[in-house]
C-alpha cells in the first residue's frame, strides 16, 4: 500500500518536485517499505525518534528535520541531517554553525516563513526573515546554509486563502533568490495541499498521511 501511495504521488507531480515522506511516528518496517520502494528522502518532527531511526536504518536515507528546532537538540542531528526545513530565530542558526564546524559539515537549513494567522504556527514575517539572510553575521557563517523557505498553509478547507498564502512565499521566495541563486527550494505543500503548493511554485511537498496511512499519536 505505502509503495502504491508513493507511485501514485510520484506520477502526480512533475519531475522537478522533491517527495520527502514524513514518518513521523511511523516504524522502521513501515520507513523500509517505502525505501525498498525507491524513496530516499524522509522526513521527522522529533529530534530523539530521528536519531534512533538513523541509526536503526539504511545510511543512505536522506534524512530532514521538518519540526520546530529546539536548541539544545540541534547538537544529535548535526553529524547525519541533510536539511532542517523550520529555523525560525538567528540562536538556532548560530548554533547550527556551531555544530556544523564541530562535525566539519556545512549543514543546509530552510527558514521559516509564516504565512498563517493560526497562531500555533511558527515562523518569520518576510522582514525578519530578509534581515537573517541579509545579515553580514549570517554571511560570516562558514557551516550553516541557508537554502530556502519552508511554510505551511492554514488549517484550513478554504483553498482561496491557502493559495492566497502560498502565493505570498513564493513572492518572498523569488524576492530572495533574484539576488543569491544558491537559494533554491521552496518547501510547501503536505498531503492536503501539495498539489495547490505545487501550483503556487513548490519544488519540494511534505507528504506524511497519503503514504503511511493517519497517525495515531
Ligand atoms: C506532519 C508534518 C507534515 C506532513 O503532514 P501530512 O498532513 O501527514 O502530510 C508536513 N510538514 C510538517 C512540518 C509536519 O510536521
Amino acid at each position: 500500500m505505502i509503495k502504491k501511495n508513493i507511485n501514485k504521488i510520484l506520477r502526480e507531480i512533475p519531475e522537478y518536485v522533491q517527495l520527502v515522506a514524513i514518518s513521523k511516528t511511523k516504524s522502521n518496517e513501515e520507513i523500509l517499505d517505502a525505501y525498498n520502494s525507491g524513496q530516499i528522502s524522509f522526513g521527522e518532527n522529533k529530534i530523539q525518534e530521528m536519531t534512533k531511526k538513523f541509526e536503526d536504518l539504511p545510511k543512505n536515507i536522506d534524512w530532514h528535520m521538518v519540526g520546530h528546532v529546539q536548541s539544545n537538540k540541534i547538537k544529535y542531528m548535526a553529524p547525519f541531517v541533510n536539511l532542517i526545513h523550520g529555523i525560525d530565530s538567528f540562536k538556532a542558526l548560530k548554533i547550527i554553525n556551531k555544530e556544523g564546524e564541530k562535525n566539519n559539515r556545512l549543514i543546509k537549513c530552510l527558514l521559516q516563513l509564516k504565512i498563517s494567522n493560526e497562531t500555533s504556527k511558527f515562523g518569520l514575517d518576510a522582514e525578519g526573515l530578509k534581515e537573517i539572510i541579509f545579515s553580514d553575521e549570517y554571511k560570516s557563517m562558514n557551516y550553516v546554509k541557508i537554502i530556502g523557505i519552508m511554510s505551511m498553509a492554514s488549517n484550513t478547507s478554504k483553498n482561496e486563502l491557502i493559495k492566497n498564502e502560498f502565493l505570498y512565499a513564493r513572492k518572498i521566495f523569488e524576492e530572495i533568490k533574484k539576488f543569491d541563486e544558491k537559494f533554491s527550494v521552496l518547501s510547501m505543500g503536505m498531503s492536503n495541499d501539495y498539489k495547490l503548493a505545487i501550483d503556487c511554485g513548490s519544488n519540494m511537498i511534505r507528504v506524511g498521511s497519503l503514504i503511511f496511512g493517519s497517525r495515531n499519536y
